[in-house]
């Protein structure tokens, strides 16, 4: 009998994270080995394919990609530049609408023109304009990661910040249109009025600013590109396999246990998953009672409902941007819809057809939905490979929410709605299911700018070779969670010269 093989690295999880953090530690010789329990790989960089078009579940677009911008050296660290088939968005890379106001409003790429295109609409709030610029930009340059700098281990810890978007920019202008379209894409970070601390909007909208990308094809490709480049390094993805436990002897992580009953033996563990689901499925006296119930109770941020529609050919044109749409008063309350107001704002996302060129193929439409409207069904399970009927009141459900988001899109998109093709919806359940989270939170655990540093989770654990990763840490999104992955691995490798290689890539 051969001894069971023994990894340098195990990492549960084939997230962005995960697939990141496995890249890092493969370029510095060693030898990893990611689990992940879905047939496809890449957590929210799936892609699935329905009437022939690909849709995207998780990522509309990314920032930050601009020859030395931050996402761009860690990409182009990992090899993922050379192969990314991306997309410049136009320069109004985001319109906001408001309720019946027929203006479209434009946030746009560089600093200079956003302002000169919110201008043209508030010519009078210039100089508030401007001021909002330059705190952004300030917010950003204090956090040294996100500048690929590193000052102290815990380098995303977001000191003093405590404000709230909101108050924030409301402290800039008190123009309630303005306000409403310097956050009118909101939904990026699951805005809430009473919880979203300024810097998560700060981070995000600056990475938008600075440049906007989409994926040609859809986002599925990183998660392939990062795959294909750890089979080169003679490292391993095992897919349909889920950990069911992470087991501690003597102090140390030594296997993980998959559903299956196979153990998979490692120097050092990564969980790329849910932190209180990675902290349930191991039982370790060194994680005491006040870590867990602290992680336990932190809140997960809500989930979404998302309808996907293929086009009748050539009817739409394709635009290089997304809509964002929130009804009049609602900026900062779309979480907060009650059953007869939902819903009351969306996001709105194009691909082109690649057939015929200048036009749309589809659209996707994403608001927010909090799993309560699907605990019903929670008893049921569905994804590929594990495919089960979840009956005909899902159906119905998912009819009516479908025809109930249409209506409100048809008010300022009625060619869309005219041109349907085919129709699709998601809910909280598929995400649960496809990415694992419990109640398929879009973005992981909710910040919340009352206690920012409550919802800072360390990739450290009290077991010292099990690390944690991915948008749960720190900062959802592509950004974020790959600014978490690049900590994980100076944590693991104990490394600090690693973000100076990929400032300097
Ligand atoms: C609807 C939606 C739209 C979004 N749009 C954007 C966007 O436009 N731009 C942007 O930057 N970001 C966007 N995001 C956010 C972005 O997609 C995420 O922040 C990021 O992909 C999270 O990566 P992750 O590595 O943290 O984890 P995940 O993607 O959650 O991956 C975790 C992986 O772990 C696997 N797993 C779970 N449990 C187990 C287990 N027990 N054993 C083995 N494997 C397991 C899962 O199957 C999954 O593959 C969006 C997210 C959503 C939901």
């Amino acid at each position: 009998m051969h001894p069971p093989e023994k990894y340098d690295i195990v990492i549960i999880g084939s997230g962005l994270g995960g697939l990141l953090c496995a890249n890092l530690l493969a370029m510095h010789g060693k030898k990893v080995c990611v689990l992940e329990k879905n047939k496809q790989f890449g957590g929210n960089l799936q892609t699935f394919a329905r009437d022939k078009q690909v849709f995207d579940t998780g990522v509309h677009y990314i920032g930050g990609l601009d020859k030395g911008q931050n996402l761009y050296q860690v990409f182009k660290y990992v090899g993922l530049m050379d192969q990314l088939k991306l997309e410049r968005m136009n320069e109004c890379f985001d319109k906001v609408l408001i309720g019946s106001d027929t203006t479209i409003y434009c946030q746009a790429q560089g600093y200079e023109a956003f302002i000169k295109n919110l201008t043209k609409h508030f010519p009078e709030e210039v100089q508030h304009i401007v001021a909002y610029c330059e705190r952004i930009k300030e917010v950003c340059a204090s956090y040294p990661l996100y500048n690929l700098t590193l000052k102290a281990e815990e380098d995303m810890a977001y000191k003093g910040n405590n404000q709230s978007a909101r108050e924030i920019i409301a402290s800039f202008t008190s123009n309630k249109k303005l306000q409403a379209v310097l956050a009118g894409n909101n939904i990026l970070y699951a805005g809430d009025s009473g919880k979203t601390p300024f810097h998560v909007h700060a981070l995000i909208t600056n990475s938008y600013i600075e440049s906007s990308w989409k994926c040609v094809g859809g986002g599925s490709q990183i998660a392939k590109i990062l795959a294909a480049n750890l089979r080169k390094n003679g490292s391993e993805i095992i897919r349909n396999c889920e950990v069911k436990k992470i087991v501690e002897e003597n102090g140390r992580i030594v296997y993980v246990e998959t559903e299956r009953g196979n153990k998979v033996y490692g120097n050092h563990f990564i969980s790329n998953i849910n932190p209180a689901t990675t902290l349930h499925i191991t039982d370790s006296s060194l994680l005491k009672g006040l870590y867990r119930k602290r992680i336990d109770n932190l809140q997960q941020g809500i989930s979404s409902f998302s309808v996907h529609i293929v086009l009748k050919g050539k009817t739409i044109p394709y635009e290089k941007c997304n809509y964002y749409y929130h009804r009049e008063g609602q900026l900062w309350n779309l979480n907060n819809y009650t059953p007869d107001s939902w819903p009351l704002g969306y996001g709105l996302y194009f691909t082109e057809d690649k057939q015929n060129k200048g036009f749309a193929a589809t659209v996707s439409l994403l608001t927010p939905m909090r799993f309560d409207e699907v605990a019903q069904w929670s008893g049921t399970y569905n994804r590929v490979g594990k495919a089960a009927n979840r009956g005909t009141d899902y159906e119905r459900f998912k009819e009516h929410k479908t025809r109930q988001l249409l209506e409100l899109v048809d008010e300022r998109f009625p060619e869309i709605v005219k041109n349907i093709k085919s129709v699709y919806a998601s809910t909280p359940l598929t995400n649960r299911d496809y990415i694992g989270d419990a109640t398929g939170s879009m973005y992981g655990i909710e910040k919340d700018y009352h206690d920012p540093l409550k919802t800072m989770i360390s990739p450290r654990t009290k077991i010292p070779n099990l690390f944690l990763t991915g948008q749960n840490l720190n900062l959802h999104g592509i950004l974020g969670t790959s600014l978490s992955a690049v900590l994980t691995c100076v944590m693991l490798l104990g490394n600090e010269g690693l973000v100076e290689e990929i400032r300097k890539a």
